[in-house]
């Protein structure tokens, strides 16, 4: 099935205002498009948070450079490789290897050269999450075997997106979404939901975007106030009615039916006990992230506040997880999970 781009924005503006009478029947049908697009299956996609160096000022981002009272870490090679080497027993098909933006010759360099000896040394699929980079840069990753790349656009407003952004432009974004199509990867983007001054309007435009984009993944998840930000203290634009953040991964779904979806770890820092994440799994997701960060490091990378999983180790929420689907009727994902897109 196609991306259900006939849809009009005011029509996803509907569904957003769906009455809170009528929102379960809204996850039902998210659920039902689900299952008849991505079915049953779960796909395990293991993240390695393997640096928070970062030069950039994101107004929201607890590892924003100008955050002095992060202790700032880079993993070796060696490292990764010795966390990446074990997933495959934990059924995960694809690494995630995300960091702070870094850009320099150098560190790309190193970012391509790990892709490279995971592609070798494992049977995994590699995503990159490392932030906006020229279309050389991608084109280079791509050739030393990177799959995919995750790129949130965080919000569609271009004047939101400039005053969370000090770094960069909306349309600077989308420019790298373009470049990454065009080096040949599977796109993954998406948005914060609720970032202080959004509007229904535009989280509709939001969900909108992805659809003309025509992303292979989209990964969304509420906004989170952190301390140490310029955002400390603000609310999200939801904060009175938190079932909006579910209203809105299901209406992502219903516009995007064969888009991978992953249940974010966003939505157990605000449903803790992973009440979050399953819930989710039942109104639209198809993926699910476990942390491999090891827990030497998981304390500085604190994106936002209450975090899950951080006292535990690599490993522990593959095992975890393993549980949390079976008692959701649901199957661990097998072969790489690439998109289910045909172009
Ligand atoms: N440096 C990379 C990785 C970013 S971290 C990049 O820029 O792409 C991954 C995602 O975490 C971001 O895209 C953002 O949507 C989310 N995030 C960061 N701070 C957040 C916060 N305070 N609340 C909720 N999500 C946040």
């Amino acid at each position: 099935m196609q991306c259900n781009n006939a849809m009009e924005p005011n029509e996803i503006l509907v569904l957003l205002k769906t009455p809170p009478a009528e929102r379960p029947a809204l996850f039902a049908r998210a659920n039902k498009v689900r299952k008849e697009n991505m079915g049953d299956e779960v796909f395990l996609r293991g993240i390695i948070e393997f640096s928070n160096i970062c030069a950039n000022k994101c107004a929201y981002c607890g590892i924003r450079a100008p955050n002095t009272k992060v202790r700032r870490y880079r993993m070796s090679d060696d490292e990764i490789l010795e966390v990446a080497k074990r997933m495959p027993e934990w059924g995960q098909t694809t690494i995630v290897l995300q960091s702070g933006e870094a850009n320099s010759v150098e560190e790309n360099k190193r970012i391509g050269k790990i892709v490279a000896r995971i592609k070798k040394e494992t049977s995994l699929a590699v995503t990159l999450s490392c932030g906006n980079r020229t279309k050389d840069v991608y084109a280079y990753w791509r050739g030393c075997g990177m799959d995919r790349y995750l790129l949130r656009f965080e919000t569609s407003d271009p004047e939101l997106f400039s005053k969370l952004h000090p770094d960069c432009t909306l349309e600077e974004r989308l420019q790298c979404l373009r470049s990454l199509r065009d080096v040949g990867a599977q796109v993954g983007s998406g948005f914060m939901i609720g970032v202080p001054g959004e509007t229904l309007e535009i989280l509709a435009r939001n969900i909108q975007i992805c659809c003309e984009f025509d992303l292979d993944m989209i990964g969304i998840g509420p906004f989170i106030p952190h301390p140490d930000t310029p955002l400390a203290g603000t609310l999200n634009a939801y904060h009175d009615d938190t079932d909006m953040y579910f209203v809105a991964v299901a209406v992502l779904r219903i516009v995007n039916p064969d888009a991978h979806i992953p249940a974010t770890t966003a939505f157990d820092a605000v449903f803790p006990g992973h009440e979050g994440r399953n819930l989710v799994l039942q109104r639209g997701a198809n993926v699910f992230m476990p942390n491999n960060t090891p827990k030497a490091y998981r304390g500085d990378y604190l994106l936002y506040p209450d975090k899950p999983c951080v006292d535990e180790d690599t490993g522990d929420c593959s095992l975890c997880i393993l549980g949390r689907l079976n008692l959701l009727g649901r199957e661990v994902g097998t072969g790489p999970g690439h998109t289910r897109k045909k172009r």
